[in-house]
């Protein structure tokens, strides 16, 4: 066995005897048990009594789904934390995170991360306290660049068989990544695999990009937008996973506006992106089986500069 694989088993057992101490001190301080079966019981003690009401209103059929899903995250920053954050309050059965940075004290501008938490890396931290507030929730945490060529392919190795039953698919991946790079990593990835994704970004309107580009110069660091972007992630996944109300193609917000626009995007059928020409001749095949079919993959590379 060779030094890499020993340590991701060592990583392995590591996680396999945290979520054990953690099963053991549940209901103990500050910490809740394990809840097996998600419950509408309408009492002050069930986490999901309030999310198990979104059945009885009528809006969401099967409610408990929800921990039958995994999702991935690329980016643990300004929206990638709380999206992640969410999707552990709702219940969400696994998720795997990645990225690459340590928490800073610059961080804290924004939400999730706390003081205390410098130095951690932040799939750690992220990992720390979402455990903490839902151990229903299954972790995997990777601290590395999924844009190198190693961590390339562990990353579609993951994303291909990382699902809550280990050799299956995750449902779900969500492009949360602040550079160009990783952006476009994650979109050959998943036109590669087939994989369905969603992308956010957050972008400064009307500012120059050299002077956004400018380390430390970032307009669009508020944490109401980033919560909002979260926000707008977070229910379009739930609805896609969920199968509830439309999720838009594309939604953008104008925050100096307060402007919601919605559109298509088109795919590029001049596109690079061998897999990418691929997976559009499939939606067309599909969509000429299936014209009713609501497909919410964004086939075209939409990019959004920099998101700070
Ligand atoms: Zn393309």
């Amino acid at each position: 066995m060779d030094s890499a694989s020993l340590m991701e088993e060592l990583q392995l057992r590591v996680r396999e005897l945290e979520e054990a101490l953690a099963r053991e001190q549940g209901g103990g301080q500050g910490q809740r048990a394990r809840i097996k079966l998600m419950s509408p019981e309408v009492t002050d003690s069930n986490p999901y009594s309030r999310l198990m009401a979104l059945k009885r209103m009528g809006i969401v059929k099967h409610y408990e789904k929800i921990c039958t899903f995994t999702v991935a995250v690329v980016g643990v920053g300004g929206v990638g934390s709380v999206t992640a954050e969410m999707l552990t309050r709702c219940g969400i059965g696994k998720l795997l995170l990645f990225d690459y940075d340590k928490v800073e004290l610059v961080n804290v501008n924004r939400l999730f991360f706390q003081p205390h938490q410098a130095g951690l890396s932040k799939v750690q931290a992220v990992e720390h306290t979402l455990r903490n507030i839902n151990p229903d929730v299954q972790f995997e945490v990777h601290n590395y660049n999924i844009t190198t060529v190693d961590n390339f392919q562990h990353f579609m190795d993951r994303i291909s068989y990382g699902g809550l039953e280990e050799g299956k698919p995750v449902d779900l991946v969500l492009s949360c990544v602040d550079n160009f790079e990783a952006r476009m990593a994650i979109n050959t990835a998943c036109n590669e695999l087939g994989q369905t994704w969603m992308e956010s970004g957050v972008i400064a309107a009307n500012i120059d990009e050299k002077t956004l580009k400018r380390k430390g110069v970032c307009a669009t660091s508020l944490p109401t937008t980033m919560r909002l972007v979260a926000g707008i992630l977070v229910q379009s996944v739930l609805k896609f996973l969920l199968n509830f109300g439309t999720v838009s193609y594309h939604l953008g917000y104008s925050a100096m506006q307060d402007f919601f626009p919605t559109m298509a995007m088109k795919p590029n059928p001049q596109c690079n992106d061998k897999n990418c020409r691929k997976q559009q001749e499939e939606y067309k095949e599909k969509k000429a089986a299936q014209p009713k079919q609501v497909v919410v993959e964004q086939e075209e590379e939409i990019v959004h500069e920099d998101n700070g």
